[in-house]
């Protein structure tokens, strides 16, 4: 299966794309992780990138199709992947679709978690990530077992630099204008199904795996 998530930031997309991704054996690819490891380790590609992210703008196009087109052509995508976060804009999607049909392949699926705005600051507000595997918590809607402590590596858990209330609204702005019209671009090619993401993290789960399931 080649699965895209869509959605608003704070919307739900890393804590599934984890589920997804470890029912159906096919790796998660989040671009926003991959940015973050490249800050991290300083890459010039980091260096690049933080500019933007701190700011709550979307990387330029140029960089980020590079580096998906770079992670889908490694082996462990052949029989499928799920992008959470890629593509954003009208010009990273038609770019996937290009790249898809040189192997005369296309997207299955684009699941689109839907979150109204009002429930995303505070999400975004009370996320904690680890920083080692990426893994997702919430402070009040999913805690890690252990206080502070990634429930999968132990590592300790953070709070994201852009996920201040203020980066949070210009990354809402960001959404509307970008992304939100890859709806209707998934939805003219029949490939666009809608979850409600204000259900509880199980509930969307079992939507998104009945939805896979009818697919496969
Ligand atoms: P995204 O990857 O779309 O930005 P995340 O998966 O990181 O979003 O989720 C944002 C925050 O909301 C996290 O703190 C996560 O634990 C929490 N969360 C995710 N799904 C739900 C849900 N269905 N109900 C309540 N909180 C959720
Ligand atoms: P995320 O982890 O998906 O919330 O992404 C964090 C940040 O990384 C975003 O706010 C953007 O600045 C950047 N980013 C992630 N994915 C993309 C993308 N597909 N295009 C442009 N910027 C991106």
């Amino acid at each position: 299966m080649r699965i895209i998530l869509l959605g608003p930031p704070g919307a739900g997309k890393g804590t599934q794309a984890k589920l997804v991704s470890e029912k159906y054996s096919i790796p998660h690819i989040s671009t926003g992780d991959i940015f973050r490891k490249n800050i991290s380790e300083k890459t010039p590609l980091g260096v690049k990138a933080k500019g933007y992210i701190d700011k709550g703008l979307l990387v330029p196009d140029e960089l980020t199709i590079d580096i998906v087109k770079d992670r889908l052509a490694k082996d462990d995508c052949i029989s499928g992947f799920l992008l959470d976060g890629f593509p954003r804009t009208v010009k990273q999607a038609e770019a996937l679709e290009d790249f898809l049909r040189n192997d005369n392949q296309t997207v299955d699926t684009a699941l689109l978690i839907d979150v109204p705005s009002e429930f995303i600051l505070e999400r975004m507000t009370g996320r904690r990530v680890c920083p080692s595997c990426g893994a997702s918590y919430h402070m009040k809607f999913n805690p890690p077992k252990i206080e502070g402590k990634c429930d999968d590596c132990g590592n300790d858990v953070i709070q994201r630099k852009d996920d201040t209330e203020e980066t949070v609204k210009d990354r809402i702005d960001v959404y509307e204008k970008q992304t939100q019209p890859l709806a209707d671009y998934y939805k003219a090619k029949d490939q666009l199904f809608v979850v409600d993401g204000t259900q509880s993290i199980g509930d969307v789960f079992k939507t998104i795996s009945e939805h896979i399931g009818s697919r496969k």
